[in-house]
């Protein structure tokens, strides 16, 4: 049981027809495959096996490869055709050979090594030894990978012994323990160890982009788009920018010219608006407190609000007044927000600190403040808080 890897023999054929060996829990096996497992940073190939969907291709620690095919109408004995999805297929080998190229390039050119790599649907990623690689850094790279795309380097492959390839210098330590190890090589640019798939010739990476950098375990990652995921990235910033350029009827180099005067429009519009909800808030509360019931010489102010005044503000507004009781709620997304305020002589009526557990208990109310000005979040209705608030008034 073994499913026979022939990818490095042929990793541009597309179709293969295998006996199948075995259907396990694990998965499908052939006597032979063209299918790569998942592994070194590549992620395993789907198609479909007998017209049946391929999901994924992984492979045990014997070295067996398995084929997650979803469904199987085949039986042991059968003859099957192994179909790959070429394009997923042949985006990972455009993707791992502008990895060895680029890892290869960051440390020749510029000393920085590599750490680990991802190839993912549509980003490469290296994570390299740095805490901070500036973008020139990253363009240059980006330029100097395009340079030996466009030099046509063949990619080869040469097995060596363990002791003869531990003796070559290769810039990554070699991580398998086998006795004969596969270097690839790609020819006057870089020589490492690797199990994955590549391109014959560096021309068919055809484009690489730096789209970016991220921070892990304290390393900088660089992200790149290669092939047609780098044209497609390209095509999306050109369509973004158009978009935006439309939206604001604006040239592409006023563009964020453009951009900079709406930002410092809308935070000068939102601090007009600020100010004129401030002073509707302060109106409404004029008015609650002209109506209000006064008590020892202070107007009590109980309030319901309804609409969607901001509480903040509120207390904002009750700061403006010598003397007032204030006690109102809202209700917002299932919860009570609650607000309280003793200015001037309704500070006498009771001490927050001390009646906090009679106020706030049947609404059970966390928050507090400090005097005259106390807020929080509770639950139930604003009823049950005026009822406390006014026994503690008395
Ligand atoms: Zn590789």
């Amino acid at each position: 049981m073994s499913s026979k890897p022939i990818y490095y023999e042929q990793p541009y054929a597309k179709s293969l027809e295998a006996t199948v060996v075995a259907l396990t829990d694990q998965g499908v096996v052939l006597d032979k495959t063209i299918c790569y497992p998942e592994g070194g940073g590549q992620s395993g190939d789907r198609g479909t096996i007998g017209g049946c969907l391929l999901l994924d291709t992984h492979k045990d620690e014997e070295k067996v490869i398995y084929h997650m095919v979803k469904e199987p109408t085949f039986s042991v004995g059968d003859t099957v055709l192994i179909e790959l999805d070429w394009d997923h297929r042949y985006h990972y080998m455009q993707m791992h050979t502008a990895q060895h190229v680029a890892s290869g390039l960051l440390f020749s050119h510029f000393g920085i090594k590599t750490v680990s790599v991802h190839q993912g649907e549509k980003r490469l990623t290296i994570e390299t030894d740095q805490e901070a690689i500036d973008e020139r850094t990253c363009y240059e790279l980006e330029d100097l990978v395009n340079k030996k795309a466009r030099e046509h380097h063949p990619v080869h492959y040469e097995v060596h012994s363990h002791e003869e390839a531990e003796h070559l210098g290769l810039r990554r330590s070699i991580k398998v323990e086998d006795a004969h190890i596969r270097l690839v090589v790609v020819d006057s640019v870089d020589t490492v160890a690797c199990g994955g798939l590549h391109v014959a010739n560096t021309a068919e990476i055809v484009l690489f982009q730096y789209v970016g950098q991220e921070k892990l375990r304290g390393h900088v990652r660089l992200i790149f788009a290669v092939g047609d995921e780098a044209l497609a990235e390209i095509r999306e910033n050109r369509s973004l920018v158009s978009r935006l350029c439309s939206l604001h009827s604006a040239q592409r180099h006023v563009l964020l010219e453009v951009e900079e005067q709406n930002l410092s429009q809308s935070a000068l519009d939102r601090t007009q608006l600020q100010k004129k909800s401030l002073q509707l808030v302060s109106c409404l509360l004029k008015e609650k407190v002209e109506k209000a019931s006064v008590f020892k010489g202070v107007p009590v102010v109980l309030w319901n609000i309804e609409d969607d005044m901001d509480l903040k503000q509120l207390g904002t507004a009750f700061t403006e007044y010598e003397d007032l009781a204030l006690c109102a709620t809202k209700q917002e997304k299932g919860k009570l927000l609650w607000l309280v305020g003793l200015a001037g002589k309704a500070s006498l009526f009771f001490d927050f600190a001390a009646e906090r557990n009679h106020l706030l208990g049947g609404i059970a109310g966390k928050g507090g403040g400090k005097a005259p000005l106390f807020q929080g979040v509770g639950s139930g209705v604003g009823e049950t808080l005026f009822k406390s608030f006014m026994e503690l008034i008395g």
